[in-house]
């Protein structure tokens, strides 16, 4: 039970429910559904597919879905563009015709938007052009780099200002699917501000959903409100793809850590994406350099580390998730600095809180197994993650809402069981878990928070350490 998850992009390279089986035992504890590609119905059937191979894990897998927002992109086309540098293309709407290095794009601002000179980045970022002239509907770009351009890729334009609502007509249908297919998560692309969060909030209540918002952070502008991001949305992800156009990528290191620190902070789920083992697309083992990436995530207490191509489209799926789960699990073992401040950040004056802060000092203990947490909302569980103890978490809880709030949380592993009723109950429960999944032998000990009395709805407010048996 490595404290760290990993979320796994869905794609054609695990697109049964054989291989989803494979990559849960390899290490995923979620899946990405990409909005960007495919319809309604590609992304129903992927979330059978996911839940089909799923089966019965002894804790839950959760499903995200990442709703795409105002993504420029490339259209769609037969084959390739080999491009060199110094080469024009010329951009449009509605019509390619590569004979001639025509390529339509997916929104007229893209075209509009653009002046002479201006930089524009085609897969995130691979290749650059610089902007030679516009003229109504189209615009000649020049190509910095060689490249190839393959269909539909991404454009970025740092430069431009372009105003697109965040949540358009199709991110609206992909949230209702999301809620109609019971989604855990849904992530935001191209965040600018907390407004955003706000209305994908009462879209999702909109469909009676109640799922968790994460603010995928991929551009200047939601650097600037990264505040108000935070407090509004319940999760960020790194995006670090998009973001390391829209900034030069120099600065992503330092922006990547500051992210991480306020996230954790403020006790929100935080998520390192984006060519963390980007070469083993094509390779079955990775570069020492991402091994570092993933384990420097590990160091900085994230709480999620993502795949993308390299699960969604590469030739080494499974191996993709073994590598990051094996790397998680070594720099976990070898020891990480207890965060101190993690506690100490969080305020007093609530039970569930003050019984969090005593959790962190007596997670100390060596002899303790595993902290039980028994919790209604969840939110107890969570705030244990937060203090970072060096033990698994399993929340206890009878809610099944409180579970989809759990499944990505760093440490925490959530357990559906049914009211403990009494105290004598609660222990029953204790040492049938431990029993069951195999977390503790009989003698070892474990720390237990809950509320007292038992079948009321008070909040957390006793710790105690028990002696499984
Ligand atoms: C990213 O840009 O890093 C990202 C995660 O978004 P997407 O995969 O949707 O491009």
């Amino acid at each position: 039970m490595d404290h760290t998850k990993i979320l796994a992009t869905y794609g054609p390279a695990v697109a049964s429910s054989d291989k989803i089986t494979k990559a849960i035992k390899a290490g995923a504890n979620g899946f990405r559904v990409n909005c960007s590609h495919g319809t309604t119905e590609d992304f129903e059937q992927a979330v059978r597919i996911i839940r089909k191979g799923t089966g019965s894990t002894p804790y839950p897998i959760s499903i995200l879905f990442d709703i795409s927002g105002p993504k420029l992109r490339l259209d769609r086309f037969d084959g390739q563009i080999r491009i060199r540098s110094g080469a024009l293309l010329t951009l449009t709407v509605g019509h390619t015709e590569l004979a001639k290095s025509i390529v339509g794009v997916n929104h007229p601002g893209i075209i509009s938007s653009l002046s002479r000179k201006e930089r524009l980045f085609i897969d995130d970022g691979a290749i650059e052009f610089e902007v030679v002239s516009t003229s109504s509907g189209k615009a000649v770009i020049r190509a910095c780099n060689d490249g190839i351009i393959l269909p539909g890729k991404g454009i970025n334009l740092p430069d431009s200002n372009i105003k697109i609502p965040t949540i358009g007509p199709k991110d609206r249908r992909d949230i209702a699917t999301a809620v109609r297919m019971d989604a855990d998560y849904i992530a935001l692309s191209f965040v600018r501000s907390a407004k955003d969060i706000a209305v994908a909030r009462s879209v999702v209540k909109r469909y009676r959903g109640d799922q968790q918002i994460i603010a995928k952070l991929e551009k200047k502008e939601a650097i600037g409100h990264l505040d108000e991001i935070l407090e509004a949305a319940d999760g960020v992800m790194i995006a670090r793809g998009d973001l390391g156009v829209e900034l030069p990528s120099r600065e992503l290191p330092q922006l990547q850590k500051k992210i991480i620190r306020e996230a954790n902070r403020l006790g929100k789920l935080v998520i390192v994406a984006t060519q963390m083992l980007e070469s083993m697309r094509f390779a079955p083992r990775p570069t020492r350099a991402e091994v570092n990436d993933v384990a420097s995530a590990v160091f900085d207490y994230v709480d999620v580390v993502m795949l993308s191509a390299e699960t969604a489209s590469g030739n080494y799926p499974i191996e993709s998730v073994a590598t990051m789960a094996a790397v998680i699990g070594a720099t976990e073992r070898g020891g990480l600095q207890r965060r101190r401040e993690m506690a100490l950040a969080i305020k007093t004056g609530h039970d569930a809180n003050t019984i969090a802060r005593l959790v962190s000092r007596a997670s100390d203990r060596e002899d303790v197994k595993v902290i039980f947490a028994f919790t209604t909302s969840g939110s107890t569980a969570h705030l244990i993650s937060d203090v970072c103890p060096p033990q698994p978490v399993v929340a206890l809880t009878a809610n099944t809402r409180a579970m989809r709030k759990l499944t990505l949380l760093r440490s925490v592993y959530p357990i559906q069981v049914k009211h403990a009723g009494t105290f004598e109950g609660m222990l029953k429960i204790v040492n049938d878990v431990c029993r069951a999944h195999k977390l503790a032998r009989r003698g070892d000990k474990v720390i237990i928070t809950g509320g007292a009395p038992f079948g009321s709805t008070v909040p957390t407010n006793f710790l105690m350490i028990h002696k499984v048996t």
